[in-house]
């Protein structure tokens, strides 16, 4: 008796362990899940090729992707997607500007998608392209043999964009200035279903040299309000709304903390060797709910915020212009 006991605790506790492991931490590159039906999430590849996460949404004819990623991330995703509907795909909704998620928008026009996104990323593009394209040592962004970026096709400028064809609503959204000017959203309110690009991450995958610190935690809020089961991040595994609570929460205490430092006489420098002395996040006072966010990139982020604080303006305004 008691020995089936403890078989059957043992069993029940290793299905504890494998649900949590799946559910927040292992990476599952290059995986395909169904969320919802005709919801697939994909996770890139992150560490090994700098690849988003793509979302794919079957609508009556045909399918949303979200995100261009990288060229070779394009490439992976349209083949996945290809597994799981023959429907063409119609849309690719770049969630901001940055490499990961948009320098393959050219790969996607070329299979005749048209790539849609809020203004504020073509807005954004102006604003960074063309140095950062030809500043990338990646083959796949090289082979393209392209001068810049290639802006999405199709922009909106007031939210929600909607595309709903009868089987599904699909809500693009912007909520403000978080990591760039132009971070979109995707919501699906049958579903309950939030993409949401790296405006939240799940996990230590947060650059904010684009972004606006101050800010970020409003709009963290503004896309909780509503009805969300499903989170799909930019990168990270997908998860419930406390991936955006955490992440709003993080971005509050990274702000507090670095504020604090500053108002006792603390320099980025100070930052950068309180990083290398390893005693940085205990400097910033996080709560152990931050942790999920916090990774070797700490003190460049810190600086980030320090940089925002002390020269009064948002993050991007210093590494973009107005
Ligand atoms: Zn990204």
């Amino acid at each position: 008796m008691t020995h089936g006991r403890i078989l059957v605790f043992g069993s029940f506790a290793a299905l504890i362990v494998s649900v949590f492991f799946t559910s927040g931490i292992t990476a599952q590159p290059n995986t395909v899940q169904q969320i919802v039906p005709g919801v697939w999430f994909r996770e890139g590849d992150i560490k090994k090729e700098g690849h988003c996460n793509n979302i794919i949404i079957e609508m009556k004819d045909y399918l949303i992707v979200v995100d261009a990623n990288f060229p070779s991330g394009a490439r992976l995703a349209a083949a996945d997607a290809k597994k799981l509907s023959s429907k063409p795909i119609k849309y690719v909704f770049d969630t901001h500007h940055h490499g990961d998620h948009a320098y393959g928008n050219a790969v996607w026009t070329e299979m005749g998608a048209t790539t849609l996104a809020y203004v504020g990323v073509a807005q954004e593009m102006k604003r960074y392209e063309p140095q950062r394209w030809s500043e990338t040592n990646r083959p796949d962004v090289k082979e393209l043999n392209r001068a810049t970026a290639e802006p999405p096709k199709q922009t909106f400028d007031k939210t929600p964009f909607v595309l709903d064809d009868g089987t599904r609503r699909v809500e693009f959204h912007f909520f403000g200035w978080a990591h760039t000017r132009g971070d979109g959203f995707v919501y699906l309110p049958k579903e309950q279903v939030l993409a949401t690009g790296d405006a939240i991450v799940n996990g230590a995958f947060n650059f904010m040299g684009d972004g606006h610190v101050a800010n970020w935690p409003k709009v963290a809020d503004a896309a909780g309000k509503r009805k969300i089961k499903h989170v799909l991040p930019g990168h990270g595994r997908p998860g419930g709304t406390e991936i955006i609570t955490g992440q709003g929460k993080f971005m509050k205490e990274i702000y507090a903390g670095v504020r604090s430092l500053i108002k006792s006489g603390k320099s980025a420098d100070d930052i950068q060797k309180l990083g290398m002395a390893k005693t940085l996040e205990a400097a910033l006072k996080f709560s152990p709910s931050s942790k999920n966010w916090i990774g070797d990139g700490l003190a460049g982020q810190a600086i980030v915020v320090h940089e925002e604080i002390s020269q009064k303006k948002p993050h991007g305004e210093i590494a973009g212009g107005k």
